[in-house]
């Protein structure tokens, strides 16, 4: 194997020493014909598996016809055509669509754009909060808004400044709901003091309505209302980042519909185009388009790639089948499986202390027992990552101090209910050799 390629977020010469050379729906395949299901969906965006014909079709066809336009000066029907449909489905005073690279950089965009939103109502409000641990990328934008503990932001300094931390509204605790009535009622007493501290020098707050990388940690529906209802009050940006939670992986075609608001932006990425293209995008409401109209000022954000043609078919082609009743059963049922084969095999056994799932976002949180509740160490959990890609399993994991010690699975939406039977059975066995349960 060759030793050049350094990988991210890897030791320059770190990595499993595994090559995948093949994949066919759920499934990918080294080069030696080992198969492993891929119970992680690629990075959590290849939502419907790794050769849809139909994506790949419209690809190729777009290759052919048209490449690529200069997206500063020029148009295409498909890409207007994109537009539509992103409006369309996300809500009603959403009107215009920024294209991006990434979802890392969807929120670079959002950042400036809020921070221009505040600028131009001549307020240069320029504080930005988010909540503690959540994670929205890895450029040095969508860094600085990435508010985890932990060593990975040391050295790579000055960050962006300005941003402000909210409390998350969790505590790790055994076997229970994530926090109860009278948690919830502190961490909303807790948030409207910080809120009205800062709210003179907010331009926006933004979310991850479901904590992600973080470790599959929903914030309560009350939390995002408040958020969501003093921005609306304060003339704050309210934003979204559905980069992980969008297109059906929370059960619902984006999180924040559960909750009956409106973002004011919203960040996707991932599962817009299957994974199989770079692709992000910015959903941005018809108060900010006003505003920049009213001041006659451009969107000063651009990469070369932004709004590539071929991009954007594979988008459209993946939107076709994300609008699709087919798909939405489809989760629906892989929600009630996994459901059923955790509670069966996982949720009483020895080390695993909470299980959240939310849709198809799913984290089996571990401690060391189940009387000392102490969370397992981080090599336990590449022990157990490590062991499941043996017995042939794709799966990931979430290890942040005193929130997180957790095994994910985010799994694609054509797994079948064997699939499900086998990636929940090989968690099972790699935990317990790992941590020498009987
Ligand atoms: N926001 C959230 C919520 C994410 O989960 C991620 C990626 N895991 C990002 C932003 C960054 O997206 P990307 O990796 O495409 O840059």
């Amino acid at each position: 194997m060759s030793n050049s390629y350094w990988q991210p977020l890897n030791m320059a010469n770190g990595g499993l020493e595994i090559e995948i050379v093949k994949g066919k729906q759920a499934y990918l395949y080294d080069g030696n014909g080992k198969k492993y299901i891929d119970g992680y969906s690629g990075l959590w965006n290849v939502d419907l598996g790794y050769n849809d014909e139909d994506i790949i079709d419209d690809i190729v066809r777009q290759m052919k016809q048209l490449p690529y336009v200069n997206p500063i000066t020029l148009k295409t029907p498909i890409v207007s055509e994109v537009s539509d449909i992103l409006c369309e489905i996300t809500h009603d005073k959403i009107s215009k669509i920024v294209y991006t690279c990434s979802g890392s950089e969807a929120v670079e965009a959002a950042i400036k754009i809020s921070r221009k939103y505040s600028a131009m109502k001549g307020k240069n409000r320029t504080k930005i909060a988010v909540i503690e641990n959540s994670y929205h990328g890895s450029y040095y934008g969508s860094m600085s808004a990435s508010n985890y503990e932990g060593t990975e932001k040391e050295g790579y300094g000055p960050m962006l400044e300005g941003f402000i931390s909210l409390p998350l509204p969790f505590s790790r605790k055994r076997k229970g709901n994530l926090i109860d009535d009278k948690e919830k009622q502190y961490f909303l007493r807790q948030l409207e003091e910080i809120l009205e501290t800062n709210k003179d020098t907010l331009c926006s707050i933004i979310i991850e309505p479901v904590l992600a990388s973080g470790g599959v940690i929903p914030l309560f529906p009350e939390y995002i209302c408040k958020l969501s209802e003093f921005c609306k009050t304060n003339d704050i940006l309210f934003v979204c980042d559905e980069v992980a939670t969008g297109f059906w992986r929370t059960g619902s075609i984006f999180s924040f519909k559960k909750y009956n608001i409106k973002p004011d932006i919203i960040t996707i990425s991932k599962g817009i185009n299957n994974g199989y293209l770079p692709l992000g995008a910015v959903c941005i409401c018809k108060k900010i388009e006003e505003l920049f109209e009213q001041n006659e000022k451009i969107l000063f954000h651009l990469s070369t790639q932004n709004a590539n043609p071929i991009c954007i078919a594979s988008a459209l082609a993946t939107l076709k089948k994300m609008r699709s009743r087919e798909i939405q059963t489809k989760v629906e049922i892989l929600i009630k499986e996994f459901q059923a084969a955790i509670s069966k095999n996982l949720v009483n056994l020895n080390s695993v202390s909470e299980v959240r799932q939310v849709g198809l976002m799913i984290a089996i949180d571990l401690v060391q027992s189940l009387e000392s509740n102490v969370p397992i160490e981080e090599k336990s959990l590449y022990g157990i990552v490590g062991r499941c890609f043996g017995k042939g399993c794709i799966v990931g994991m979430s290890y942040s101090t005193n929130i997180s010690s957790a095994i994910l699975i985010f799994p694609s939406y054509i797994m079948s209910d064997n699939d499900v039977k086998e990636v929940i059975k090989i968690v099972k066995e790699s935990i317990m050799e790992e941590l020498r349960i009987r």
